[in-house]
């Protein structure tokens, strides 16, 4: 496939979009405009490449490593694989996680095999025939919901769960307790009713097979598509009562991925997110751990260790590991990472949202625009959607 090329910034008008970020979100829009609606589109993106936090790339030992934290696709959308089908091969992987806990890697999502590891037999036994008795096979149980069962071998089972694997690691990722954020989050990470050990279970899971970063530049090569990179939007943007304009021109439609409250000039206050530091090692041996991801719920800043040649399979005699180490967002310095879903927060990007519906020509899409914990597959989804295949 012919590589991506820059072309020279041109003026705006010449544009029926301007979409703003080169992630999911925008790159879907622009691909979906320029091939389905024959859309002249310009795509504003204020870091120095495409794929957004999905940029991948090989580093100094020739490993592919995901910049930005780990990123596995799955998704139970037929519609959203055979799309992104269309512009990647893709290597079938399933993620397993382990979680260190009382020193021993046990699988996770805590399933039948981590109580096993964890517990002497007898009682191992006991808290499956119980968890089979109270719900059915394969069921996905939240662990807020789980502390909700009166049983008493289910409450002692549940509190373990929510001491040893939750709590702490939630206080790391999120700053509170998993009770102070939207039972959403950590319904994330299940109890599950019998031993399926994959991190996630949708009907398609894989990696593309070159790279995000090359699935990136096969949505966005396009002749109707021009991509600026390392051009920030907002010391371009202009307003007038019921339009945003860019570059002084009020007619293209604007798609804008980026954080909300920083494009209306946090007006409302900042909205809270979480970032993370990503910390890359290089180790002198050809594997450092048994899995892709280690979570570290109760030792280490960090909450988690990730090696990417479990994910991108490679000879190398050296491995690379990423520790992420959650923190604060720091408006306009750090990255961020994770929108914190809450009430009071959701009620403050609802301002931030109401006023973007003062404006006829933009469309908010995105983790960042829309303030949701989405994943990749419901941010092409959003994009689909919206932009709509003609
Ligand atoms: N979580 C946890 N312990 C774990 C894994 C997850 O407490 O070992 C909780 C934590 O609150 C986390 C959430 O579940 O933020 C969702 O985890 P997931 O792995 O989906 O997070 P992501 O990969 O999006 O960072």
């Amino acid at each position: 496939m012919a590589t991506l090329t820059i072309p020279k910034p041109k003026d705006c008008y010449m544009y029926d979009y301007v979409i703003v970020g080169a992630g999911f979100a925008g790159a879907v829009s622009a691909n979906l405009l320029a091939t389905h609606h024959n859309k002249k589109v310009l795509v504003i993106e204020k870091r120095v490449h495409i794929g957004g936090n999905c940029y991948d790339e090989v580093d100094e030992n020739g490993i592919v490593v995901h910049r930005y934290g780990p990123h596995l696709f799955h998704t139970s959308s037929k519609e959203v694989w055979e799309y992104l089908s269309r512009f990647t091969e893709w290597t079938p992987y399933e993620h397993k996680v382990l979680a260190h806990i009382h020193g021993k890697n046990v699988p996770i999502p805590f399933n039948f095999n981590t109580i096993e590891a964890l517990f002497e037999p007898t009682h191992a036994k006991q808290f499956i025939q119980k968890l089979s008795q109270h719900y059915p096979q394969n069921a996905k149980i939240p662990i807020l919901e789980l502390q909700k069962n009166p049983d008493e071998d289910l409450q002692q089972l549940s509190n373990f769960i929510y001491e040893n694997l939750f709590v702490h690691y939630t206080a790391k990722q999120w700053g509170v307790s998993p009770h102070e954020i939207d039972s959403a989050v950590t319904a994330r990470v299940p109890i599950l009713i019998g031993r399926d050990d994959r991190y996630f279970n949708d009907t398609f899971q894989a990696i593309p097979k070159h790279g995000y970063t090359k699935l990136f530049e096969a949505l966005l090569y396009h002749p109707n598509i021009t991509v600026e990179l390392n051009k920030d939007f907002l010391t371009e943007v202009c307003w007038q009562e019921k339009r945003i304009g860019f570059r002084n021109d009020f007619t293209c439609k604007i798609i804008y991925t980026g954080a909300v409250d920083e494009l209306f000039g946090y007006c409302f206050e900042a909205l809270p997110y979480r970032s993370t530091d990503m910390v890359f090692e290089t180790m002198d041996q050809a594997y450092f751990q048994e899995a892709a991801t280690i979570n570290y719920p109760n030792d280490h800043d960090y909450t988690r260790i990730t090696e990417f040649k479990h994910i991108h399979p490679n000879l190398s005699p050296k491995t690379t590991i990423l520790k992420e180490y959650p923190k604060e967002h720091c408006k306009e310095i750090t990255v961020p990472y994770y929108p914190i879903f809450n009430d009071k927060n959701q009620e403050q990007y609802t301002q931030y949202m109401q006023k973007a519906q003062h404006f006829s020509n933009l469309t908010l899409i995105g983790r960042l625009a829309e303030y949701r914990y989405y994943d990749m597959d419901d941010i092409v989804l959003r994009a689909l959607n919206t932009v709509g295949i003609a």
